[in-house]
Protein backbone atom coordinates (compact mmCIF):
# COMPACT_ATOMS: atom_id res chain seq x y z
CA UNK A 1 0.00 0.00 0.00
CA UNK A 2 1.09 3.63 -0.69
CA UNK A 3 2.52 5.74 1.64
CA UNK A 4 -0.09 8.59 0.44
CA UNK A 5 -3.27 5.78 0.95
CA UNK A 6 -1.62 4.95 4.60
CA UNK A 7 -1.65 9.05 5.57
CA UNK A 8 -4.95 9.45 4.20
CA UNK A 9 -6.29 6.29 5.84
CA UNK A 10 -4.92 7.17 9.07
CA UNK A 11 -6.22 10.59 8.77
CA UNK A 12 -9.38 9.52 7.98
CA UNK A 13 -9.77 6.32 10.73
CA UNK A 14 -8.87 9.53 12.80
CA UNK A 15 -12.03 10.88 11.90
CA UNK A 16 -14.83 7.91 12.68
CA UNK A 17 -16.10 6.96 15.69
CA UNK A 18 -17.66 3.74 15.62
CA UNK A 19 -19.65 3.62 18.45
CA UNK A 20 -22.41 4.14 16.66
CA UNK A 21 -22.22 0.69 14.82
CA UNK A 22 -21.03 -1.32 17.70
CA UNK A 23 -23.93 -4.58 17.38
CA UNK A 24 -25.77 -2.84 15.11
CA UNK A 25 -26.82 -4.76 11.86
CA UNK A 26 -29.25 -2.64 10.41
CA UNK A 27 -27.23 -1.98 7.00
CA UNK A 28 -25.83 -5.37 6.73
CA UNK A 29 -27.92 -6.50 3.66
CA UNK A 30 -25.14 -3.99 2.07
CA UNK A 31 -22.59 -7.07 2.80
CA UNK A 32 -22.58 -8.38 -0.70
CA UNK A 33 -20.33 -10.73 -2.56
CA UNK A 34 -19.00 -7.83 -4.70
CA UNK A 35 -17.58 -5.70 -1.78
CA UNK A 36 -13.45 -5.28 -2.79
CA UNK A 37 -10.53 -5.48 -1.23
CA UNK A 38 -6.63 -4.84 -1.91
CA UNK A 39 -4.21 -7.32 -1.71
CA UNK A 40 -3.14 -5.85 1.17
CA UNK A 41 -6.59 -6.11 3.13
CA UNK A 42 -6.50 -9.13 1.62
CA UNK A 43 -3.56 -10.70 3.89
CA UNK A 44 -4.89 -8.61 6.93
CA UNK A 45 -7.30 -10.50 6.77
CA UNK A 46 -5.39 -14.10 6.07
CA UNK A 47 -3.27 -12.86 9.62
CA UNK A 48 -6.01 -12.51 11.32
CA UNK A 49 -7.45 -15.99 10.41
CA UNK A 50 -4.25 -17.48 11.38
CA UNK A 51 -4.10 -15.81 14.52
CA UNK A 52 -7.29 -17.44 15.73
CA UNK A 53 -7.96 -20.26 17.93
CA UNK A 54 -8.51 -24.08 16.18
CA UNK A 55 -12.61 -23.46 17.51
CA UNK A 56 -12.52 -19.97 15.79
CA UNK A 57 -11.17 -21.12 13.13
CA UNK A 58 -13.58 -24.15 12.93
CA UNK A 59 -16.33 -21.44 13.51
CA UNK A 60 -15.09 -19.05 10.73
CA UNK A 61 -15.33 -22.31 7.82
CA UNK A 62 -18.54 -23.44 8.61
CA UNK A 63 -20.08 -19.79 8.01
CA UNK A 64 -17.80 -19.76 4.93
CA UNK A 65 -19.35 -22.83 4.01
CA UNK A 66 -23.02 -21.20 4.64
CA UNK A 67 -25.54 -20.58 1.84
CA UNK A 68 -24.83 -17.48 1.28
CA UNK A 69 -28.16 -16.87 -1.10
CA UNK A 70 -30.11 -14.22 0.74
CA UNK A 71 -33.63 -14.49 0.04
CA UNK A 72 -35.08 -11.00 -0.53
CA UNK A 73 -38.98 -12.04 -1.16
CA UNK A 74 -40.48 -12.55 -4.52
CA UNK A 75 -38.11 -14.69 -6.14
CA UNK A 76 -35.16 -12.54 -5.67
CA UNK A 77 -31.72 -13.49 -3.63
CA UNK A 78 -28.83 -11.98 -3.21
CA UNK A 79 -25.39 -13.46 -3.27
CA UNK A 80 -23.87 -12.51 0.01
CA UNK A 81 -19.83 -12.02 1.33
CA UNK A 82 -17.93 -15.15 2.07
CA UNK A 83 -17.54 -13.55 5.73
CA UNK A 84 -21.20 -13.08 6.30
CA UNK A 85 -22.58 -14.55 9.33
CA UNK A 86 -26.52 -15.57 7.32
CA UNK A 87 -27.75 -16.66 11.52
CA UNK A 88 -26.15 -13.52 13.09
CA UNK A 89 -26.30 -11.06 10.11
CA UNK A 90 -22.87 -9.96 11.21
CA UNK A 91 -19.10 -9.63 9.87
CA UNK A 92 -17.15 -12.82 11.14
CA UNK A 93 -13.87 -10.41 10.54
CA UNK A 94 -14.98 -7.39 11.69
CA UNK A 95 -11.91 -6.18 12.98
CA UNK A 96 -9.89 -6.66 9.66
CA UNK A 97 -13.39 -5.80 7.75
CA UNK A 98 -11.97 -3.89 4.46
CA UNK A 99 -12.19 -0.07 3.75
CA UNK A 100 -15.59 0.05 1.98
CA UNK A 101 -16.82 -1.84 4.43
CA UNK A 102 -15.77 0.59 6.77
CA UNK A 103 -17.25 3.65 5.13
CA UNK A 104 -20.14 2.21 5.13
CA UNK A 105 -22.55 4.83 6.93
CA UNK A 106 -19.68 7.28 6.96
CA UNK A 107 -19.77 8.79 3.19
CA UNK A 108 -22.00 12.35 2.39
CA UNK A 109 -22.99 10.07 -0.67
CA UNK A 110 -23.72 6.44 1.49
CA UNK A 111 -25.07 7.52 4.36
CA UNK A 112 -26.43 5.06 7.66
CA UNK A 113 -29.78 3.95 6.61
CA UNK A 114 -31.43 4.42 10.28
CA UNK A 115 -29.26 7.88 11.06
CA UNK A 116 -27.46 6.89 13.96
CA UNK A 117 -23.95 8.22 11.85
CA UNK A 118 -24.32 11.90 12.06
CA UNK A 119 -20.69 12.42 11.94
CA UNK A 120 -20.08 11.99 8.29
CA UNK A 121 -16.05 11.98 6.91
CA UNK A 122 -15.08 15.48 5.98
CA UNK A 123 -16.08 15.04 1.57
CA UNK A 124 -12.75 16.84 0.07
CA UNK A 125 -10.88 14.26 2.33
CA UNK A 126 -12.86 11.16 1.81
CA UNK A 127 -12.85 11.54 -2.45
CA UNK A 128 -9.10 12.04 -2.12
CA UNK A 129 -8.91 8.56 -0.32
CA UNK A 130 -11.27 6.43 -2.30
CA UNK A 131 -9.20 8.07 -5.50
CA UNK A 132 -5.79 6.98 -4.05
CA UNK A 133 -7.61 3.57 -2.60
CA UNK A 134 -9.09 3.00 -6.05
CA UNK A 135 -5.80 2.72 -7.80
CA UNK A 136 -4.48 0.07 -5.95
CA UNK A 137 -5.47 -2.88 -7.18
CA UNK A 138 -9.02 -4.75 -6.01
CA UNK A 139 -10.84 -8.17 -5.98
CA UNK A 140 -13.33 -9.53 -4.61
CA UNK A 141 -12.41 -11.65 -1.08
CA UNK A 142 -14.13 -14.35 -3.36
CA UNK A 143 -11.88 -13.68 -6.26
CA UNK A 144 -8.85 -13.30 -3.53
CA UNK A 145 -9.76 -16.62 -1.84
CA UNK A 146 -9.67 -18.04 -5.60
CA UNK A 147 -6.26 -16.76 -6.85
CA UNK A 148 -3.25 -18.43 -6.77
CA UNK A 149 -1.10 -15.94 -8.09
CA UNK A 150 0.03 -14.23 -4.85
CA UNK A 151 2.54 -14.08 -2.38
CA UNK A 152 2.48 -16.90 -0.33
CA UNK A 153 1.06 -15.32 2.48
CA UNK A 154 -1.69 -14.21 0.31
CA UNK A 155 -3.01 -17.50 -2.05
CA UNK A 156 -4.09 -20.71 -2.41
CA UNK A 157 -1.88 -21.78 -0.10
CA UNK A 158 -3.62 -20.65 3.01
CA UNK A 159 -6.73 -21.00 1.64
CA UNK A 160 -6.09 -24.90 2.05
CA UNK A 161 -4.70 -24.10 5.33
CA UNK A 162 -7.12 -21.53 7.23
CA UNK A 163 -10.62 -22.07 5.21
S1 LIG B 1 -23.79 2.54 9.49
FE1 LIG B 1 -25.72 2.79 10.62
S2 LIG B 1 -26.91 0.98 10.10
FE2 LIG B 1 -24.79 0.54 9.56
S3 LIG B 1 -23.91 -0.48 11.39
FE3 LIG B 1 -23.48 1.73 11.57
S4 LIG B 1 -25.19 2.53 12.79
FE4 LIG B 1 -25.85 0.53 12.01
S1 LIG C 1 -16.03 -8.27 5.10
FE1 LIG C 1 -17.57 -8.17 6.71
S2 LIG C 1 -18.39 -6.08 6.66
FE2 LIG C 1 -17.33 -6.47 4.71
S3 LIG C 1 -18.89 -7.20 3.27
FE3 LIG C 1 -17.95 -8.99 4.23
S4 LIG C 1 -19.26 -9.48 6.00
FE4 LIG C 1 -19.71 -7.37 5.37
Amino acid sequence: MSDRLDHLLETNRKQMNFNACNGCTSCSLRCADDVPATLSEWIAIQTHISSLTGTEKATLSSIIAQNKQMDLGDDVYVGMCRFFDMNSHSCSIYNVRPLMCRLMGYLEWMPCPIGKVVDTLDTTSARALLREYSSVERRTLAEWADSCDLPSDGGCQERAVYL
